[in-house]
């Protein structure tokens, strides 16, 4: 199953404060990279297979930073825009979706 999606999100890692708080709010989209910086991902119940935009490379990896923006299952969108609210790095960066930004991350 792919589910519907309006919208797309990135997080400019240059930002972040890794305090984790959009992973406690939204965990299908958010999670922790290695480096204590957080990330954004699509995951498999929605999209139908998992890809983490943390600029590892091979197969379910993506580039991270404003390349590695994820698309936003419409039933994520709102617990989303309140994990950019509540983001204390204010670098949730959420943008209409656009088949440009596919290409734009090369995955
Ligand atoms: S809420 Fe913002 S600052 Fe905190 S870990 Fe997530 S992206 Fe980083």
């Amino acid at each position: 199953m792919v589910e519907m999606t309006r919208m797309m999100v990135w997080i400019d890692q240059d930002l972040c404060t890794g305090d984790g708080i959009c992973e406690e709010i939204a965990p299908d989209v958010f999670i922790a990279r290695d480096d204590g910086l957080w990330v954004v991902k699509e995951e498999a119940a929605h999209f139908g297979a998992t890809i983490i935009f943390d600029d590892e490379t091979g197969d379910g990896h993506g580039p991270e930073g404003a390349k590695g923006v994820a698309r936003v299952p419409d039933s994520q969108l709102d617990i989303v825009v309140e994990a950019a609210e509540e983001c204390p790095g204010e670098c949730i960066m959420i943008e209409p979706y656009a088949e440009e930004a596919l290409t734009r991350r090369g995955v």
